[in-house]
């Protein structure tokens, strides 16, 4: 297919990759100039506007945050100016409900498509094209995308035809992974402080009670105290609780756990810890613990 991609940054260039490795006929664009260079000596094709992506049958953002979507897509020759019409807009960054809402509004006034596809996994996942996607947009617009979806990640799951229901998906899905975050963080705290080996406690508990991937992920990034590079950097994780919160409040849900984690980050950020990874919250409490060797 003829693909627009906007965003190279820790997932987007690893996905623009696999579309390419393909045989996707594929466009990319960056604001910050430099990391489309080892994609268009991949035979990709650079972009100098972001209307320059914007002419194929698709074009995927994989993008920071709202603010960066928003320029993207309603600036003078973005993306709802300049896509034609009938083609798709997939937006797989993760985003507010509001402003999935908002999109999904602007693209069916401009007579074009749009699916809301945010996904699960860290860079070398996407790298590897073993995202889980969480898909939502009307049926011809998600089943179009298929062939993408299939390069993309192992595994793509509609939830329905109202593209924001799948950010609110991908919303919870990350304050549970902050929340498990958090959990190990404390559990670990209070081992290590006692002098029990951590490696050794975490290998018990990912063998027996928690053999889910994430356990084994972050409590190994805990354990280790190693939270740079940042895969996921810690800005965004407190992005996706203060989006998960704002969803909460326009449903009348309220969720204290989410509460506590948006204190969490805030500590983080405030602590000097914006180019770490997410998972740095895990070290918040081995630190009030007066236990953190970092
Ligand atoms: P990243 O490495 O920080 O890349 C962000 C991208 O957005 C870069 O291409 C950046 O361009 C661009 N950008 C930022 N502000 C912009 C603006 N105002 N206008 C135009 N472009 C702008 O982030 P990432 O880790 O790839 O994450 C991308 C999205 O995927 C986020 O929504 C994140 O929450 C989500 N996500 C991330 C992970 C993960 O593990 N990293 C996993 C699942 C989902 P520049 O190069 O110019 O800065």
């Amino acid at each position: 297919m003829k693909v627009g991609f906007i965003g190279l940054g820790h997932m987007g260039a690893g996905m623009a990759a696999n579309l390419l490795r393909a045989g996707h006929e594929v466009t990319v664009y960056n604001r910050t100039a430099g990391k489309e260079r080892a994609l268009i000596e991949h035979g990709a094709r650079a972009a100098a506007h972001v209307a320059d992506a914007c002419r194929g049958e698709v074009v995927i953002t994989m993008l920071a945050d709202d603010g960066a979507v928003e320029s993207v897509v309603f600036d003078d020759n973005g993306v709802i100016g300049t896509l034609r019409e009938g083609a798709i807009h997939v937006s797989m960054s993760t985003i507010s409900v509001a402003l999935s809402e908002r999109l999904t509004a602007a693209h069916a006034t401009a007579g074009q498509r749009f699916v809301a596809a945010p996904v699960f996994g860290r860079p070398d996942v996407a790298a590897a094209g073993q995202l889980f996607i969480v898909a939502a947009g009307a049926k011809d617009a998600v089943d179009a995308c298929r062939p993408l979806f299939d390069v993309l990640g192992q595994k793509a799951f509609p939830v329905g035809e109202t593209p924001r229901a799948a950010n609110l998906v991908k919303l919870s899905g990350n304050f549970l992974l902050a929340s498990v975050i958090e959990a190990l963080g404390e559990a670990i705290a209070l081992v290590g402080k006692a002098g029990i080996d951590r490696h050794r406690y975490l290998d018990l508990l990912t063998s027996t009670l928690f053999t889910a991937p994430a356990y084994e992920t972050y409590g190994g990034m805990i354990a280790d105290e190693k939270f740079e590079p940042a895969g996921f950097a810690a800005p965004l994780g407190h992005k996706d609780i203060r989006l998960t919160l704002a969803a909460a409040e326009d449903l009348r849900v309220p969720m204290p756990l989410a509460s506590l984690l948006h204190d969490r980050f805030l500590a983080l950020l405030a602590q000097g810890g914006e180019a770490l990874d997410w998972s740095a919250i895990g070290q918040l409490a081995a630190k009030d613990a007066g236990h953190y060797s970092g």
